[in-house]
């Protein structure tokens, strides 16, 4: 099977089949190819209904999982968001296909280097890709419209809330290492609004207000 037709497949199986209904998010998905995030090796399961080693111990997001984060954040174009664990690139250029900037923050390093290099080779730069802890969020870039967290947290990183636009939407995983679950909290003014979106597994966000090294 060609990899447009297997991202065509995933789309629908995966995604549209799973209740994801955001047309904008969908043809993002559509357009971004998948199989150029992960090492040469595993390109022919890049479509799979799952997520994959990237190195360093990470991986990258099973696509459903991308396509419920990113349509959480509640994107329509014009918007600032912040991703927090870049990874391979694979959700920042999906945010990228869909927002005016994105604002990336990597742990490590490597992986930093690896994302910058293929999303200028892809043509994405309304991106900005910087190496830290991203549970301190991106202060001198705030406040942010919408910000996703692709690791998993035990504690809501305070730094940002703190950095989230009035109106804007954080989306993040919560909980154990083993387990955790999707929540979208929105700002208000000086309320917070939580909802909840699931069980999830994701690596450990690994910083100050993360788990410990
Ligand atoms: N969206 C990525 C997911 C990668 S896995 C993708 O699809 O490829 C989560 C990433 O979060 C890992 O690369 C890990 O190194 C990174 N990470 C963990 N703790 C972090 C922190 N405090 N700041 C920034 N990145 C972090």
């Amino acid at each position: 099977m060609s990899y447009e037709r297997a991202r065509a497949r995933m789309i629908e199986e995966q995604l549209v089949g799973r209740g994801i209904a955001d047309p904008r998010v969908l043809a993002a998905m559509a357009r971004v190819e998948r199989h150029r995030f992960v090492e040469e090796a595993l390109e022919a399961r890049a479509y799979d209904d799952k997520p994959l080693p990237i190195g360093a111990r990470q991986t990258i997001s099973q696509p459903f999982m991308v396509g419920l984060m990113t349509e959480a954040l509640g994107l329509r174009g014009t918007e600032r968001v912040l991703e927090i664990g870049t990874g391979c690139g694979y959700q920042t250029a999906v945010l990228a296909e869909l927002v005016a900037n994105v604002f990336s923050v990597e742990r490590i390093s490597t992986l930093a280097t690896a994302a910058r290099q293929l999303l200028d080779r892809l043509g994405y730069y309304n991106v900005a890709i910087r190496v830290g802890d991203g549970t301190l969020g991106w202060s001198d870039e705030a406040p942010f419209d919408a910000i996703v967290v692709t690791a998993g947290t035990p504690q809501v990183p305070r730094p940002l809330i703190t950095q989230l636009a009035d109106g804007g939407r954080l989306v993040f995983p919560i909980g154990e290492e083993e387990l955790q679950t999707l929540v979208r909290i929105r700002k208000e003014g000086s309320r917070l609004h939580e909802e909840y979106f699931g069980d999830c597994r994701f690596v450990k966000l690994v910083g100050r207000y993360g788990w410990e090294r």
